[in-house]
């Protein structure tokens, strides 16, 4: 079994997490099953890791060991028509570039989104009013606790703004995912003029993206965070962004401790429920929750 062992702020993406972890690298089913096994025997939970864009890490050591699927089985996408079958360890971006120069498209809402496909798939990850879990047809994945097989397909719904039907004890190892014919050349256009407006808008610092859902009515989180005083807020190397009041940033881009992370989000809450009475819900993840 391949390990590796690492702080939890080099691996989330806004640099969070003091604590070091396990990675356990999954080189083909056999050692994936392996580690599974492994993990049973040491009574670790094994948390999938995707590019960390949306994971606050831990300060401490955790019974937890994180999984990541290595080039050869998670990386690579086969076509049948407009459906692609995509291994999961793909990142979301770049699939969506070389799909359009297959002329496939469609997909341009998602594009820019950071981290893999199964990450995006694990939080139904969207922008620009469409989510991931609109294109998908089917996914499939593995059970952690037993290492059996683990199915969705599309008439099973139960996805919705970001939520996703994928159970937290579930690697996802591969989706079929509904491209539509497209010009390359007018796709790749269009990618590039979406990277460009996300670049320009984007913090030039470490962040997670959006800290918080949208509520289902009203406004949306960053209005209600910036109308009750969150932007400049900090703990720690942690700042709410001048620019949008729902990102977290880290400026010095220096490992800061979780438990900081964590104050600030629930100095945000608190600041949002006084203010408007609307109690809002994470969309980052904590992996402290997850054991
Ligand atoms: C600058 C920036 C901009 C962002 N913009 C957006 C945006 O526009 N829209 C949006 O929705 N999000 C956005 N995000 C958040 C983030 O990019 C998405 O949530 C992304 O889909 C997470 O993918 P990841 O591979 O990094 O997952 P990770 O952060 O590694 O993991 C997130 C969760 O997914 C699980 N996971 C990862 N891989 C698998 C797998 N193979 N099987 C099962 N579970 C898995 C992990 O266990 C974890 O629970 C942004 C983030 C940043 C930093």
């Amino acid at each position: 079994m391949k390990t590796a062992t690492e702080t939890w702020g080099r691996l989330s993406a806004v640099r969070a997490g003091k604590g070091r972890v396990t990675i356990a690298f999954a080189e083909d089913s056999e050692q994936l099953q392996e580690i599974i096994h492994w993990s049973k025997v040491h009574q670790a939970i094994l948390l999938p890791l995707g590019g960390g864009t949306n994971l606050v890490g831990s300060d401490g050591e955790l019974p937890l060991v994180c999984l990541r699927l290595a080039e050869n089985i998670g990386h690579g996408f086969d076509r049948d028509g407009e459906i692609v079958k995509v291994r999961c360890g793909e990142m979301l971006s770049s699939l969506l570039y070389r799909c359009a120069g297959a002329g496939l498209g469609g997909l341009s809402s998602l594009f820019g989104i950071p981290g893999t496909l199964g990450g995006a798939l694990a939080g139904n990850a969207g922008a620009n009013g469409h989510s991931i879990f609109e294109y998908v047809v089917a996914v499939e994945g593995i059970r952690l606790n037993d290492g059996t097989p683990w199915k969705w397909r599309e008439a099973d719904g139960g996805w919705s703004y970001r939520h996703s039907p994928v159970p937290a004890d579930v690697l996802l190892t591969h989706a079929e995912v509904r491209f539509s014919q497209c010009d390359s050349q007018a796709e790749h256009l269009l990618l590039r003029e979406i990277a460009t407006r996300r670049r320009k808008s984007a913090s030039p610092f470490p962040s997670l993206g959006s800290t918080f859902k949208n509520p289902d009515q009203g406004d949306p989180a960053g209005r209600l965070l910036e109308s009750a005083g969150c932007k400049g807020l900090s703990c720690g190397v942690f700042v709410v962004s001048e620019h949008h009041a729902n990102w977290i940033v880290n400026p010095s881009k220096e490992i800061g401790s979780a438990s900081d992370y964590r104050q600030l989000v629930e100095k945000m809450r608190h600041r949002v429920e006084e203010h408007s009475g609307i109690r809002l819900v994470e969309e980052v993840r904590f992996v402290d929750d997850m054991v």
